[in-house]
């Protein structure tokens, strides 16, 4: 266990209430909370923004090197400042979902990006949220979690998010955009390693409210010795 605690790790698909999860269990425990999608995210929307082409892997690295975000946590949620600038909302759209998912298939990049985030993970005391957070990111975390739902379940919930930021969808589309980057992301990390973590627990949120997916994750922290 690190200076400040275990570090846990959430995986899973787009979609399949890991943020929602991870927030709230950093929450409860008073632990640092890492939404490492999210910087992958900065990163897509720095290239469209600089006009750059996000399969451009060495533009890609650069711009990853220099990328100044910062995440500031709040009750609802967390901000998220690009060199100063608001773009908690606009990372969300479906243009940036895009270009993260390109930009996360360079290996130049990710090897950035998981340094940051080993760096923020260091002392423990923290949930990570993400891809290989469990494998590439901190192989050695002391709880891994992989969090799976039904894909129509997860289009559902992805509606919903838009809706409540104002942002209006159709259901096969979002069942289509969430196919298509399940392929691509399933690739990218196979390519990074294996996926999920041979030790994560499996747990299946499909029908499982918010409450209920985050009170099993801290059981599961519990029995490994997180006192809450
Ligand atoms: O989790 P989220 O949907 O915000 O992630 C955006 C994209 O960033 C994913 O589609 C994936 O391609 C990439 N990503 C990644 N590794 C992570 C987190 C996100 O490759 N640890």
């Amino acid at each position: 266990m690190g200076k400040r605690g275990i570090v846990i790790a959430i995986d899973g698909p787009a979609g399949s209430g890991k943020s929602t999860t991870a927030r709230c269990v950093a929450g409860r425990l008073g632990y640092l909370y890492l939404d490492t999608g999210a910087m992958y995210r900065a990163l897509g929307w720095s290239m469209i923004r600089r006009g750059l082409s996000p399969d451009d892997e060495s533009a890609a690295a650069a711009t990853a090197a220099a990328l100044a975000f910062d995440f500031c946590p709040e009750a609802s949620g967390q901000r998220v400042l690009i060199d100063g600038e608001d773009v908690t909302g606009e990372i969300r759209s479906a243009d940036v979902s895009d270009a993260a998912s390109r930009v996360a298939v360079h290996a130049a990049v990710r090897k950035i990006l998981v340094a940051r985030q080993q760096e923020l993970g260091f002392e423990g005391g923290i949930v990570l949220e993400g891809r290989d957070t469990g494998t590439a990111v901190f192989p050695e975390a002391e709880l891994k979690i992989f969090l799976v739902a039904d894909v129509v379940e997860r289009a559902r919930r992805r509606h919903r998010e838009l809706l409540d930021s104002g942002i209006a969808a159709e259901m096969d589309e979002l069942t289509g955009q969430i196919r298509e980057r399940d392929k691509r992301d399933t690739a990218t990390q196979r390519r990074s390693g294996s996926w999920p973590a041979s030790d994560a627990i499996t747990v299946d949120t499909t029908g499982l409210d918010v409450d209920a997916q985050v009170a099993r994750v801290v059981e599961l922290a519990r029995e490994c010795g997180v006192e809450t």
